[in-house]
């Protein structure tokens, strides 16, 4: 009886930690987190398209499976593939309800290829297309598939593409608007839009050193990288915090895994897929990272995030010294130096002191600044921390301009 009895209440206990995931009723060590202000509980690690178009229906429900019976309960569907968007409905079938889809609007099968439109009739055939394959009647979030450039968000803004899009949520049949981007300066626009909700980014320790609104793509762009992130990068993510807005991200691994091979990555040294997720998701505004999988045993190796120790997770010490050719003293605000010995919270301190020098100071940043529980002046320059930064930061330096900046 006392067995019986602690099993409900540990049922219960179990049912009231997955409040706010949808339908999450498997164990897991899974952790979810808000996609911005839409209400949805995510994933920490969600599921891409590609591997089912190269699986078949049996193949396809083994992976879909897995994703959810592991937590997973976000997936990314952008290829207009048929085969793709049936296998992941057949797939989906019974479980629906367990998974929030994120489907791309402006995609369609066109000469054997998937390929991106902005035409509306071609737009609402393929956006038709995804509910009758997946076997719905909406989905979660609509994502306008990759605006990339500012001629393509100026074309998009009052455009009938995207009445097309408003529609569709008025009608239910998405019930939030995203953005898909590769160029940071654009994903800003989109973010103080005001009516985009998620926003799908690349994102990833090599794109972030990236400058000026340069894309992957673009010629000499990952050849040129620099050391800290990319101010606009910056912005982007303090501005999606502090607004709620989700980002999902894309190529956490460099596109292709480029990330985890020394030879192939632009940074000269691999980093882990756990290092390359936790690099993101140390970001507060990172709601998933969202993993392109080809098949179950890519799938099982990613899901060994879940066991990852935190050492396993350490992306800030990895390769320390080849960390520092791409370190020029800015900060990433990684958090790798704390704990300071007088409890100074130094990567917050160097984002807010950061903003100041870049946009000037403002009544918002000191009121951010007097909440923190202690103040760069507090430094004793003991450089304890001075070790455990990978990027080669003069952090008692910064704690002194912080306090004259700040006024204490
Ligand atoms: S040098 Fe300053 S910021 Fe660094 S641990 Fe010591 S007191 Fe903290
Ligand atoms: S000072 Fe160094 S370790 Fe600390 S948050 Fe900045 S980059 Fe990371």
């Amino acid at each position: 009886m006392k067995q019986i009895r602690l099993f409900t209440l540990l049922g219960l206990c179990a049912a009231l930690a997955l409040v706010g995931c949808k339908q999450q009723t498997k164990p897991t060590s899974m952790k979810y987190r808000p996609l911005g202000n839409t209400g949805l509980m995510v994933s920490e690690i969600s599921i891409g398209c590609g591997g089912f178009e190269k699986l078949d229906s049996a193949a396809s429900l083994e992976l879909m499976t897995l994703a959810l019976d592991s937590g997973m309960n976000y997936i990314d569907i952008y290829d207009a593939n048929p085969k793709t968007r049936s296998n992941i409905g057949y797939a989906l079938q019974g479980r629906r309800d367990e998974m929030i889809i994120q489907g791309h609007i402006g995609t369609i099968f066109k000469d054997g290829q998937h390929t991106r439109t902005r035409d509306v009739a071609e737009a609402k055939a393929g956006f038709e297309d995804l509910l009758t394959r997946l076997h719905t009647d909406h989905i979660e979030v609509g994502m306008i598939h990759i605006t990339d450039s500012h001629a393509e968000w100026d074309e998009l803004e009052g455009s009938p593409f995207l009445e097309y899009v408003m529609q569709l949520k008025k009608e239910g049949k998405i019930k939030h608007i995203g953005v898909s981007s590769h160029n940071a300066e654009v994903a800003l626009r989109a973010a103080k839009s005001g009516w985009i909700e998620v926003i799908m980014f690349s994102l990833n320790p090599a794109f972030d050193r990236m400058r000026g609104g340069a894309i992957p793509w673009d010629e000499g762009a990952l050849d040129n990288l620099q050391g800290g992130i990319d101010p606009v990068r910056v912005e982007l993510y303090d501005y999606c915090a502090t607004h709620h807005i989700g980002i999902t991200v894309m190529k956490t691994f460099g596109g292709g895994g480029r990330l985890l091979d020394a030879k192939a990555s632009p940074l000269g040294f691999a980093y882990t897929p756990e290092q390359c997720i936790a690099y993101c998701l140390a970001k507060p505004c990172i709601s998933t990272c969202i993993l392109g999988v080809d098949n179950l045993q890519e799938l099982q190796a990613d899901l060994h995030w879940l066991q990852a120790s935190d050492a396993e997770k350490d992306y800030a010490s990895v390769g320390k010294s080849e960390t520092a050719s791409v370190a020029d003293g800015s900060c990433t605000y990684c958090n790798h130096c704390s704990p300071c010995s007088v409890g100074i919270p130094i990567a917050k301190v160097n984002e807010l002191l950061d903003k100041a020098e870049r946009e000037g100071m403002s009544a918002d940043l000191q009121a951010q600044y007097d909440a923190l529980p202690h103040h760069a002046g507090e430094c004793t320059h003991c450089g304890s921390c001075l070790s455990r930064c990978p990027f080669s930061v003069d952090i008692p330096s910064k704690m002194d301009r912080a306090k004259e900046v700040f006024g204490k």
